[in-house]
């Protein structure tokens, strides 16, 4: 009888760590990847700066090149979607009609991006969430005098019109609220960066799109129309409207809870045998108390590793229990993200988001470096850093490691700052 493979379903960031994490764990049986993009596992941050930029091309954001890939002799099933899972009998099923009866299985299947009703019919409304998406929008931004608008003023809506507006192109920056980003980082941060957008020369609006314009050749894209009437003129229309778990594979399976992402327990593990990580995965983190999901780089690998690992200590615990079999271990990271907006570099610890109490300090206005402490419920949960030094990123992280009560953290944040 054959062995039973190891599946890890996504083959990016979280699923990548994963696989590499299982063979190093000591996992010597078959070890199938599987990804729906036809692309080896590339980096996606990437995407919204340095190769929208045109100073990275696309090999350069592989995450391993197949010479790197081989040691871990992978059954690398890309070009292929998992449409099913069963999670009894840990069997997945595959769109090429294959059914894999597997030992264990790590779901990383990341999110996909939001888009809006008549999209589709246009040609010139993109979204940004793989690279040949970035590669289409990059191919309509060579060329100089383009014309773009962003509707969603998130993280990578920010991000894509600072690089529209650094190579030289017409950028309108649309979003539900009042400033950028201030749904992740909050107003005051928002405002600095609002600042910063409109001094490089991004118009700024606050508004939701009701529909597209069409453009002079038919079939092609003229701009949108918002709500309140607005028009605004476009020859390409991004949409960063956010994304949705990529979930609808597993919804026939009535053991898993599939509502924002699949539910997963303090270590990762969704049901017996069936782990998830990054993007997809919304799982109780043991020192906030609420289930979490982030769409963070770092968690994907961190995720990725620690689901392997749990995964692989519980098929122990199964197959050969013993006192030396491996514990699983609750996943607790320090959630961390970051972003680069001109030359400004925000980097975030900690919970950021739907905090009720905020602390912004501006160190200096017109360079936007600033720092802002984040809470909920009088503990200071996250913290923010614009454009400062490595030791005090390190050392501001430190503040946030655990949830601290407030007045705690704003002193030794405060301490942070102080000159030496
Ligand atoms: C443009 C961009 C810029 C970003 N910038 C930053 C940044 O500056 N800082 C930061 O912290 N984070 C950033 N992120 C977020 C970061 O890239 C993600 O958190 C990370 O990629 C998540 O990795 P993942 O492996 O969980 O999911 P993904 O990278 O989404 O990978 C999931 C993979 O699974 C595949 N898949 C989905 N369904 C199936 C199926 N049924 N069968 C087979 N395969 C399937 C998908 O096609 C995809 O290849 C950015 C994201 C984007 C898109």
């Amino acid at each position: 009888m054959t062995a039973r493979p190891l599946a890890v379903v996504g083959a990016s960031a979280a699923g990548l760590a994963a696989a590499e994490t299982a063979r190093r764990s000591g996992w010597t049986g078959p070890l199938t990847l599987i990804g729906d993009e036809p692309h080896l596992p590339y980096d996606r941050p990437p995407l919204s700066k340095q190769l929208l930029h045109g100073t990275w091309e696309s090999e350069r954001l592989l995450l391993r090149t197949a010479d790197q890939l081989a040691p871990l002799d992978l059954d690398l099933r890309l070009g292929t979607r998992a449409t099913a899972l069963d999670a009894a009998t840990r069997t997945l099923t595959l769109d090429d009609g294959a059914r894999l009866a597997c030992a264990g299985i790590v779901v990383a299947t990341g999110v996909t991006a939001r888009t809006l009703p008549g999209a589709d019919a246009l040609d010139g409304v993109l979204t940004l969430r793989t690279l040949d998406d970035a590669v289409a929008l990059r191919a309509r931004l060579a060329g100089a005098g383009h014309r773009l608008a962003v509707v969603g003023n998130g993280v990578l809506g920010c991000e894509a019109a600072a690089v529209a507006r650094e190579l030289g192109h017409e950028v309108t920056l649309i979003g539900r609220d009042a400033f950028p980003m201030a749904r992740a980082v909050g107003p005051e941060v928002g405002m600095l960066l609002a600042e910063e957008h409109r001094t490089r020369g991004v118009h700024l609006l606050t508004g939701d799109v009701a529909d597209f314009l069409t453009g002079p050749v038919p079939g092609t894209t003229g701009g949108v129309r918002l709500t309140d009437g607005t028009e605004v003129p476009a020859d390409t229309v991004l949409l960063a409207i956010g994304s949705d778990p990529a979930v609808d594979w597993l919804r026939g399976e009535p053991a898993l809870d599939t509502t924002d992402g699949l539910r997963c327990d303090a270590y990762c593990a969704a049901a017996p045998g069936i782990y998830a990580a990054g993007d997809v995965a919304r799982w109780d983190h043991p020192l906030h108390g609420v289930p979490l999901r982030f769409e963070h780089r770092m968690n994907a690998t961190e995720q990725g590793m620690a689901a392997a690992r749990n995964l692989l200590a519980e098929l122990a615990a199964e197959t050969a229990p013993g006192p030396d079999t491996p514990e699983r271990r609750p996943f607790a990271p320090v959630p961390y993200f970051w972003s680069d907006q001109y030359g400004i570099k925000l980097q975030a610890y900690g919970l950021t988001a739907d905090a009720d109490r905020t602390e912004t300090t501006v160190l200096d206005r017109a360079a936007r470096s600033a720092v802002a402490l984040y809470g909920r419920d009088g503990a200071a949960t996250g913290v923010l850093a614009a454009g400062l030094p490595p030791r005090q990123v390190r050392a501001l992280r430190a503040v946030v490691a655990t949830p601290q009560p407030w007045e705690e953290a704003r002193a030794r944040a405060r301490a942070v700052l102080a000159p030496a």
